[in-house]
């Protein structure tokens, strides 16, 4: 299957709304560029400064790790130039001088779907994934305990980055599953699929497949939630085994960047590292009414234009917020994101 293709109706969408349709249309935007020796493929891992770049070859999936070249063309808007998921073409390996061999990345696509946050390590971008259809944010019932207003976050990033949205909640052997259900309620409410499961015990597991079959999925957490413990059990194989894995301080085991593995012929799942804070990054403060879907039968009929609905008189975001229309907590996650950007 071509790598466009696996990418859906996304990339579809964003493709033909640059480029002629046709079966090749692809191609035929990029026949300017493209080298005869340019091979087209989808970065699946980092490995150090390189990248791992699964390519197709007579219909066999190809691995071959690439250096960036020294002049590529990027034809995304974003500081991180290379990210697991991008589409790119790359000239295959050739013995370099010093004896090694690596492929050499020439193109990075742009791309239709992201999830962006602030970089753990300094005030910077750092774009977890590229080019899914949906992203699953897993969190647990227990240890470590859900954060809404980190899901908060993490929605407006999903939305930012044109992404779909599952809520995986883990561990649900160790609570009340009616209670919990009352805490994610207003997110269903609001059009949001949550899962409830336990990895562990293999409950629900088959909802997960579910969703995943067929699409491309980015999977992310906060450390602990029970990540590995479901891809193990998705994929049927250790993946710290075959993943790259650094040892911290602490001796646990923490992979160290994204990575993509194929679920059967049409999933796709990448693995992101586990983390303890998430933050948003690059979202314009006065756009982030957009990303909060409960706002938007509001946001239009405030008296002041724009209005950020904090401070601002006849607000109708925050009337409503008062009249019980928008849940009190996800306003105070908007103020507190908006004072953040
Ligand atoms: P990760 O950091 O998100 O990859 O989390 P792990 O898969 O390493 O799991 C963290 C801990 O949670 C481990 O001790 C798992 O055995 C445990 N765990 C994972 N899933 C479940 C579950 O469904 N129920 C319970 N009770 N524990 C779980
Ligand atoms: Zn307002």
């Amino acid at each position: 299957m071509d790598f466009f293709e696996k990418f859906g109706e996304k990339f579809d969408s964003f493709l033909s709304s640059k480029v002629k349709k046709s079966k090749n249309r692809v191609l035929v935007k990029l026949q300017k560029h493209i080298k005869e020796n340019w091979s087209q493929g989808i970065v699946i891992s980092s490995k150090g400064k390189n990248y791992v770049v699964e390519f197709n070859e007579n219909g066999q999936r190809k691995l071959t790790e690439c250096m960036l070249s020294g002049t590529v063309e990027v034809k995304h808007q974003h500081r991180t130039l290379i990210t697991v998921g991008d589409i790119v073409f790359f000239v295959a390996p050739q013995l370099g001088t010093d004896g090694k061999e690596f492929g050499r990345i020439v193109y990075v696509a742009d791309r239709p779907s992201f999830l962006m946050r602030k970089s753990i390590l300094g005030n910077h971008e750092d774009i977890i994934a590229s080019n899914m259809q949906q992203v699953m944010i897993m969190f647990s019932a227990m240890h470590p305990q859900y954060n809404l207003r980190m899901l908060d976050r993490i929605l407006v990033a999903v939305e930012y980055g044109n992404l779909e949205t599952i809520i995986c909640i883990n561990k649900i052997d160790l609570v009340d599953l009616n209670l919990l259900k009352k805490d994610f309620q207003i997110y269903e409410d609001l059009g949001y699929k949550v899962l409830y499961i336990s990895a562990k015990e293999g409950i629900a597991l088959n909802a997960v497949e579910e969703s995943l079959g067929g699409k491309s999925t980015l999977l992310t957490g906060v450390s602990g939630v029970g990540k590995s413990t479901l891809i193990n059990k998705l994929l049927g194989m250790d993946i710290q085994k075959v993943d790259d894995i650094t040892r911290s301080r602490r001796g646990k085991h923490t992979t160290t960047s994204s990575r993509l593995f194929h679920k059967g012929e049409d999933a796709i799942i990448v693995d992101s590292p586990g983390f303890r804070e998430f933050e948003v990054w690059g979202v314009p403060k006065e756009e982030l009414q957009f990303y909060f879907r409960d706002f938007e039968p509001f946001f239009q009929k405030c008296k002041f234009q724009p209005c950020s609905h904090t401070h601002e008189p006849k607000c109708a975001v925050k009337s409503a917020v008062l009249r019980g229309k928008i849940s009190h907590e996800r306003y105070i996650s908007y103020v507190s994101l908006f004072e953040s950007l």
